[in-house]
């Protein structure tokens, strides 16, 4: 993996994907950066790392973040099986997404 991923500006991600029928309108799309994009794919559910269910993937423009995430210093924790899931299905605490987000925060500039 590419450090530079997570520099790269945002894209226009549809929560329901098109192939799922989900429509191109703004309650259906979220800004997602190039590697939480690319993880996600066409995926609506993930299995809960800790309880082992399927559950549905976080949903930004219905869900309330501080709910289901909070940060540990570069790395994100799951508050519930919503957040457990999409943290693992975008592969948010990966090594070099957490290393990048420690710089960040020695520079001061993250979260
Ligand atoms: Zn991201």
């Amino acid at each position: 993996m590419n450090q530079q991923f997570d520099e790269l500006i945002f894209q226009v991600e549809h929560i329901v994907p098109k192939k799922h029928h989900g429509p191109t309108e703004s309650g259906n799309l979220a800004l997602a950066c190039f590697a939480c994009n690319n993880h996600k794919g066409t995926n609506l559910t993930g299995i809960d790392p800790e309880g082992g269910g399927v559950v549905r993937l976080f949903n930004p423009r219905r869900d309330n973040w501080e709910d289901h995430f909070e940060w540990e210093g570069a790395l994100l924790l799951g508050r519930t099986p919503v957040g457990r899931a999409t943290i693992d299905v975008l592969a948010i605490n990966l090594d070099y997404r957490c290393a990048l987000r420690e710089a960040l925060i020695e520079e001061g500039v993250f979260p």
